[in-house]
């Protein structure tokens, strides 16, 4: 199978929405009159981002699943992607499930594989996505304000648990590992929570590398510091997916390294004016995202970490030392 083979068989479809797809020198896009377009790039290169044998499905899944999170930072609707693939070798085996695994995750968000590129070479998957949202009303970074409450939505550390057990750091049981596993691989952008913030959120970006780290971004993009409880982060590991006695055995460290600097997490952080909390729960609801309050934005400079009792934790956390 020759390039063009490859890209007829496995990534042409019929475009609804976009004006022309796969098949000329550009795509056309056709945003709604007046929308502003959202784009966002975002690449998976073997090794450094995914292991050499992650099951190719999942691995299609979760490069749109990387970019669509930050469309839902923005609270921008998805719209198309293109897709720019290195592959080492033509292997129906491996092209049939990724292109599965992409497609069915860009149909269930109605968002249209439209261009690209294919070449021969090391692994490595670039998507490029375009969102479109109203001007104006994109979520950013920079718009937290003093006294917001400060949310998260989901799961947050259940990747970096897998990670670690994937790399022979812990042992965890086989179905905690395998519900563990599915949040690394497969992630589940919070496009539908994103939307429904649009006029609720003051601020907002989604987690890849880890909450603290994260969180330090928006707190400069914004000119503010914050508070978290740590109490509250604690329990978002494992919400869920599994009980949190699947995991008694690890110390509170090990799992506050998880929640707090963990990664592949793809959960919205975002904040809001304390009148909203009803709104804000209705987001949630409409969009079937459990959020969770985690601390407060504040005046002064930095991040304070507090435990259940308001004393401040002093122990420090891989992506927070990079912050403080
Ligand atoms: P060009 O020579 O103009 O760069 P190509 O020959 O690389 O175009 O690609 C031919 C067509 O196939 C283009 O419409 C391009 O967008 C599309 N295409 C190439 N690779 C992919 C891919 N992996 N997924 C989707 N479309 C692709
Ligand atoms: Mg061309």
């Amino acid at each position: 199978m020759g390039e063009f083979d490859l890209i007829a068989r496995y990534f042409t479809r019929p475009v609804q929405r976009a004006a022309l797809g796969v098949g000329d020198d550009c795509a056309l896009l056709a945003p709604q009159l007046g929308m502003q377009l959202a784009v966002s790039s975002d690449m998976l290169v073997e090794g450094r981002h995914f292991f050499a044998d992650t099951d190719a499905e999942r691995l299609g899944h979760k490069a749109l699943a990387v970019n669509l999170s930050d469309l839902a930072a923005c609270g921008a609707r998805p719209l198309a992607f293109t897709l720019a693939l290195a592959l080492p070798h033509v292997d129906a085996l491996w092209l049939e499930p990724f292109a599965r695994g992409l497609l069915a995750l860009a149909d269930a968000h109605g968002c249209e594989l439209v261009g690209g590129d294919t070449t021969q070479g090391p692994l490595n998957i670039c998507i490029t996505v375009f969102g479109e949202v109203p001007p104006g009303q994109a979520l950013l970074r920079s718009g937290a304000r003093v006294g917001d409450d400060l949310y998260v939505s989901g799961t947050l550390g259940d990747a970096r648990l897998a990670l670690e057990a994937l790399q022979g750091h812990i042992t965890l049981a086989p179905d905690t590992l395998a519900a563990a596993r599915l949040r690394l691989e497969a992630p589940t952008p919070r496009v539908a929570l994103g939307l429904a913030l649009r006029g609720v959120a003051h601020s907002a970006m989604d987690i890849s590398d880890g909450l603290l780290g994260d969180l330090g971004h928006l707190l400069r993009a914004s000119g503010v510091g914050a508070c978290i409880d740590t109490s509250k982060t604690i329990n978002l590991i494992a919400a869920g997916a599994y009980p949190i006695s699947a995991i008694g055995q690890f110390d509170t460290e090990l799992l506050q390294q998880c929640t707090l600097a963990g990664g592949d997490d793809y959960e919205l952080l975002f904040t809001a004016a304390p009148q909203q909390r009803s709104a804000v729960a209705a987001a949630a609801r409409t969009s079937a995202t459990p959020v969770t309050c985690i601390g407060r934005i504040e005046a002064a400079p930095g991040l304070r970490l507090i435990d259940a009792q308001g004393r401040a934790v002093t122990q420090r956390y891989a992506s927070f030392d990079h912050f403080a």
